[in-house]
């Protein structure tokens, strides 16, 4: 079957075109500066990159953009869009009542709808992708997975805030966990590739722009990094990640700000970006530690700090850790990240073999033999996961 995966964000529309029997990713492609004017980078497995620069003025047009560039005789892959069997959607929120993968329906949309407050940036735009697609391709079955499935597995005492119940009762206020789909196939990947047991306990760190950890035992979820939004947690490309809830009022207060501002601060302006004061991006922060930042060099070590501290105490959560593994754009590439990250970790007799860490991209042991925790590069494939997902929906 031939899978649609669509990952929509506010201005933006990634996908890919993906095999379900053979697993082969046949095209992929990102629309960007939708309701601006309109950029798609298409490009076929194995081919050069076809560029259109055309107006978008919403999803819909950068959807058939999108279904034009699949079929184009030079540049496309299919003959016709009823090659394709599905699509699936990469969801961010489906809040306390949307907890596994399931097919579209008014219901589903209206949900997603009802959670625009909890997911005030993707989800918006999930819908929008969801509609396109459906106006685009009458009659296709839409399928939608959500990024806080994975957290939903977490029992009552990990996801429960310690505000008065009442607020979990009215709002769902509850920490629910992001990155689900790749922290799902990671974790299953590592019990996989690393030939461990199946109910073994495993701690994921999906270190990019976005960053978290999650704990879990045989691929269901002890605890994950996230909360109710993705603030909580790591330090990230422009999210603070963890704070004292005080901050908030206390910044508020001193700067004539009101709450949404001082979030806002902490979701755009904060991380990275905040403490360094040079770049969301990990690699422009490294050349300015280079060059003798010194706030770039705190804020690096800040980063592998606060990852190192949650390894801890998911170590402690689960009694014990049998694997790491280490994804995403930092997670996969920067192999000093990876070391220093685990230097944290001698304690738990966790030892990376240098040679073996000077890898990127691919499935790989990085820790020695002896070491007492194996330690894996895992890279993430979160439209894979969504294209088994939607297959397993309409079969
Ligand atoms: P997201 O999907 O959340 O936008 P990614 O997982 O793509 O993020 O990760 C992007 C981050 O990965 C960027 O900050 C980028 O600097 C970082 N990154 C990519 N390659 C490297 C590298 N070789 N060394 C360090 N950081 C890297």
């Amino acid at each position: 079957m031939k899978i649609l995966v669509v990952n929509c964000g506010s201005s933006s529309l990634k996908y890919q075109l993906i095999d379900s029997e053979t697993e082969v990713m046949e095209a992929k492609g990102l629309c960007e500066r939708i309701g601006i004017d309109g950029r798609l980078t298409h490009q076929v497995t194995g081919k050069d990159k076809y560029v259109v620069e055309a107006p978008m003025p919403d999803h819909t047009a950068a959807i058939e953009l999108v279904m034009k560039a699949l079929v184009d005789p030079e540049h496309g892959v299919i003959a016709s869009t009823d090659e394709i069997d599905a699509i699936g959607h990469r969801v961010l929120h489906g809040g306390p009542t949307l907890t596994t993968p399931m097919l579209v329906d008014q219901h589903v949309k209206d949900v997603i709808r009802e959670c625009f407050d909890l997911g005030p940036l993707h989800n918006p735009a999930n819908l929008m992708g969801i509609e396109a697609c459906e106006a685009a391709m009458p009659g296709k079955p839409n399928a939608v997975v959500f990024d806080t499935t994975f957290g939903m597995a977490m029992p009552e005492s990990h996801y429960l805030y310690a505000i008065p119940y009442k607020y979990y009762e009215k709002y769902g206020v509850r920490r629910y966990g992001f990155h689900g789909t790749s922290h799902t196939f990671v974790s299953q990947e590592a019990i996989k590739f690393g030939g461990l047991k199946p109910d073994a306990k495993v701690i994921v760190c999906h270190l990019g722009n976005g960053a978290s950890v999650s704990a879990s035992i045989g691929g269901k979820c002890v605890d994950t990094s996230m909360g109710l939004t993705p603030l909580e947690g790591l330090i990230m490309g422009t999210r603070s990640g963890d704070v004292d809830p005080a901050v908030v009022q206390y910044i508020a207060n001193k700067e004539g700000m009101d709450v949404n501002e001082v979030l806002n601060l902490l979701n755009k302006k904060s991380g990275m970006l905040g403490l360094s004061g040079v770049s969301s991006d990990f690699r422009d922060v490294e050349a300015a530690k280079n060059e003798g930042n010194h706030l770039a060099a705190v804020a690096l070590e800040a980063f592998r700090y606060r990852v190192a501290k949650y390894i801890g105490a998911y170590t402690a959560a689960m009694n014990g850790v049998d694997a790491i593994a280490f994804t995403a754009g930092v997670g996969e590439n920067d192999k000093v990240a990876r070391k220093e990250i685990c230097s944290y970790l001698t304690y738990l007799g966790v030892k990376i073999d240098d040679e073996r860490n000077d890898v990127r991209g691919v499935n790989r042991v990085i820790s020695a033999d002896d070491s007492a925790v194996k330690v894996m590069l895992i890279p993430t494939n979160e439209e894979l996961a969504i294209a088994r997902e939607t297959v397993a929906l309409i079969k």
